[in-house]
């Protein structure tokens, strides 16, 4: 055995048809190339997060005929993601999303970028900063001080592929009363570093955060994985599939269209290109990842 794959669901409700897809090609990809597989349950953002909504989740990708190596939970790993920050160069942001969406309108600003409003204060500015905001019982972000404004990262399916880096948060502010929430880029590439993960499988909705990602693990002194961003399901109009598409989670299916778990597979097989299979084991008997379809798959 030689590194390892990961499926890393965010438990804020029922994996869909597309997750279940993009989750099946993680595990055939990690194990067809005989890596370990791990599965990461991001449950960071407590607003949306929710234990029942994980064990849904696991059970549902189990009924698929997925297994797994090790489940970790990044809610227990905040201890691993102060010491990343640690490390880094780092500074606090004072700024609401409005100051944010103010500066990042004006002429010559990239649109969606954070425009640098607080990485060059002076302390005096960062004391009177910090104090009105304590005085609205609130916290300041954390931000990489980033020294790159491009990184490039290569994936399997969309080959070289240069994105933005900017100053991403690191850490969220808000409300001093409530736990502070690590941010989704800064767990994922500390997750990915501590168990080496060599290989990310994932939908290709979040290739743009690719870059920033890859900038990180630099910057963490680990290599960047090998990517596989997997085109999403689409509904008839083109548009990513969702919940408000109908029946698309595996419960929905049973219960409300009387489509088995085996069924789900096959349809999933199919919509790679191996008509036929219906069973996780078969399929990864086929699977070769040089293979993974490179369009959106359509939902009917
Ligand atoms: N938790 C993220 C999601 O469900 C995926 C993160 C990742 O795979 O890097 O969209």
């Amino acid at each position: 055995m030689h590194g390892s794959g990961r499926y890393a669901p965010s438990p804020s409700g029922d994996l869909h048809f597309g997750n279940l897809r993009t989750a099946m090609v993680a595990w055939l990809a990690a194990r067809s190339t005989g890596r370990e597989f791990i599965m990461r349950v991001e449950d960071i953002d407590t607003q949306r997060s929710s234990m029942d909504s994980a064990h849904r989740q696991l059970e549902d990708l189990a009924a698929l005929g997925i297994e797994w190596d090790a489940v970790e939970y990044q809610s227990d790993n905040g201890a691993r993601y102060a010491a990343a920050l640690d490390k880094l160069p780092t500074f606090e942001c004072y700024c609401s999303r409005k100051d944010i969406q103010e500066a990042s309108s004006a002429p010559h600003a990239i649109p969606g970028q954070y425009p640098g409003t607080c990485r060059d204060l002076s302390p005096q500015q960062r004391e009177s900063k910090r104090e009105q905001l304590q005085a609205a019982g609130r916290v300041p972000a954390i931000r990489l001080a980033s020294e790159a404004s491009s990184w490039r990262v290569h994936d399997l399916l969309h080959g070289d592929y240069t994105g933005d880096v900017d100053d991403f948060i690191l850490r969220r502010g808000g409300n001093a009363n409530q736990g502070r929430d690590w941010a989704y880029n800064l767990a994922v590439v500390v997750d990915d570093g501590a168990r080496g993960i060599d290989q990310v499988v994932r939908g290709d909705d979040l290739l743009s955060s690719a870059p920033r990602q890859a900038y990180l693990a630099h910057l963490l002194g680990h290599e960047a994985p090998e990517y596989i961003h997997v085109p999403l399901v689409v509904n008839a109009e083109g548009k990513r599939l969702a919940k408000r598409d109908g029946a698309v989670t595996l419960r929905q299916l049973r219960e409300q269209r009387s489509v088995g778990d085996a069924d789900v597979v096959r349809m999933i097989a199919e919509s790679l290109g191996y008509p036929g299979l219906n069973t996780a084991q078969q399929l990864l008997d086929a699977f070769d990842v040089e293979r993974i379809p490179r369009r959106p798959h359509v939902w009917e």
